[in-house]
């Protein structure tokens, strides 16, 4: 590694995978001004969107037709199991393509009740150039949610992967040009985030950032964006999901430990809605401990490439101390480990750390309140709905929420008195691509994923206002 290159370094084991350049402020500089350039000379936004579709489509054809090779690079950048990668990541990753591109000629502006001498309309339409800001968890499934939107709707973006896992978003970028899509129009930066990203974040030519990753970034991209030139910035960010397990819960049987140990260990954790704070009533908790413990004990913990693992290294070995030392302060403060809690030796060189599930946790302990991005989750009790939802909501983020009863009105209760974006019940799910995603409070704002609610961060409104003579 140089000062201008990037070692992409294997959480499995610490080898080198590769060395990639660093895209240096000046090269972004010069990359947004061509894109501006690219846009304006409208050979992808003059396309007709059927066109911009059937680009789209083909370059989902070539990532089906890569899979195997897109669903290896994420597994060994990322560390992500590759069973994840390839029933999970990577398939949502093409079926995200595939839908942005078949509803580019599916949108519609709106026409205003005006007197009859007036045609008002509203119309979207893009920003010209726009960036996209990923994380290291789930390369191009976030690449993909961001591509789609943005393309589909006829901008130009330049995409900044994490550090640490550029290699898919590169291969797509190479695809992109074999579908079809104009040079120029999809642009993969790789690089850190002080040069590459901040760079992005402050640059003049970017007219919407999209970003994914910690909220600690990105309220320094939304300074970086006030202190420019006030581009639209979307965050979508950290998360303490809990899930609400009523007393009649058990009742889901396997669902509900499926559900709960996939939300707090899939990825390992490292997800922005895991869910991380199981709230139990009273009258089940120690059951479900047991079971959780249980279920938690059939999760393999492996090298990502074997097919059975279900959790693998976290990212790196910063990581792993920090999450280690999160666990080890609130068990030094009283909490009780019902499993996991201490490093296991996997492969030399990666950081293994198994299912984590702490319970009796001091009220107070940071691990309740701070997002711990590793696999460890906390149990508390409740005694009443009420209590349940005031306790979901007291921590700053309102990502997701779990809740886990056959009771509607303790259900709806829930779905309304959590302060979250996105809540799911009876299940641990962030949707379909049908289903928009966001968070509240300090897991993000500025617009949703997913869906066709997605547009909205990749197109302004123009209002056009006709003044009809003779009517
Ligand atoms: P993590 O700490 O888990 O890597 P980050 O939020 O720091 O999460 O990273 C998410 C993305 O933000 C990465 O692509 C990273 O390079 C980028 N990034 C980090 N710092 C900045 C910054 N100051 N400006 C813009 N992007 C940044």
């Amino acid at each position: 590694m140089t000062s201008d290159s990037l070692d992409i370094v294997s959480p499995a084991d610490g080898t080198v995978l590769a060395t990639i350049p660093i895209t240096s402020a000046a090269q972004v500089a010069e990359h947004t001004a061509d894109a501006a350039q690219v846009f304006a000379s409208r050979v992808w936004s003059g396309l007709a969107p059927r066109e911009r579709a059937a680009a789209l489509l083909r370059l989902a054809e070539l990532m089906e037709r890569d899979f195997e090779t897109l669903a290896r690079l994420d597994s060994e950048d990322a560390g992500k199991p590759i069973t994840e990668a390839t029933e999970g990541d990577i398939p949502g990753a093409i079926e995200s393509i595939r839908y942005f591109a078949e509803a580019a000629d599916k949108l519609y502006g709106a026409v205003a009740s005006t007197p009859g001498a007036v045609l008002a309309f509203t119309q979207r339409e893009p920003f010209g150039v726009v960036a996209a800001i990923l994380p290291w968890n789930y390369p191009l499934a976030m690449a993909a949610w961001k591509i789609g939107p943005a393309l589909a709707s006829g901008n130009c973006l330049v995409l900044k992967p994490a550090d640490a896992t550029p290699r898919s978003a590169l291969h797509v970028a190479s695809l992109a040009l074999e579908a079809g899509i104009p040079e120029g129009v999809l642009r993969v930066l790789p690089g850190t985030g002080p040069i590459t990203g901040a760079a992005l974040a402050s640059d003049p030519h970017v007219g919407a950032l999209s970003f994914t990753g910690s909220t600690a970034t990105g309220r320094r991209i939304l300074v970086a964006a006030a202190e420019s030139n006030l581009k639209r910035v979307s965050l979508e960010m950290g998360g303490k999901s809990p899930h609400v397990v009523f007393a009649d819960g058990l009742a889901f049987g396997d669902d509900l430990i499926d559900g709960l140990l996939t939300a707090a260990f899939v990825t390992s954790g490292q997800n922005c809605t895991a869910g991380t704070r199981i709230l139990v009533h009273e009258s089940i908790h120690d059951e479900l401990v047991a079971r959780l413990v249980a279920g938690a004990a059939k999760l393999n913990v492996g090298a990502p490439s074997d097919p059975e693992t279900s959790v693998g290294p976290v990212i790196n070995s910063v990581a792993a101390d920090r999450i280690l030392a999160a666990v080890n302060s609130a068990v030094a403060a009283g909490a009780n480990v019902a499993c996991g809690g201490a490093e296991v030796d996997v492969l030399p060189g990666g950081r293994y750390i198994p299912p984590t599930i702490l319970t009796h946790v001091p009220e107070g302990d940071p691990i309740l309140t701070t997002e711990i991005f590793g696999p460890v989750a906390t149990m508390q009790r409740f005694s009443t709905r009420e209590e349940a939802i005031a306790m979901a909501n007291s921590v700053e983020y309102g990502l997701h929420a779990g809740v886990w009863t056959k009771n509607i009105d303790d259900a709806m209760a829930c779905a309304r008195g959590i302060e979250a974006g996105v809540i799911s019940v009876g299940a641990y799910s962030e949707g379909d691509l049908t289903s928009p995603f966001g968070g509240w409070k300090q897991s993000g704002f500025g617009g949703a994923e997913k869906s066709l609610r997605a547009f909205d961060q990749w197109t302004r409104e123009k209002a056009v206002w006709v003044q009809l003579q003779g009517q």
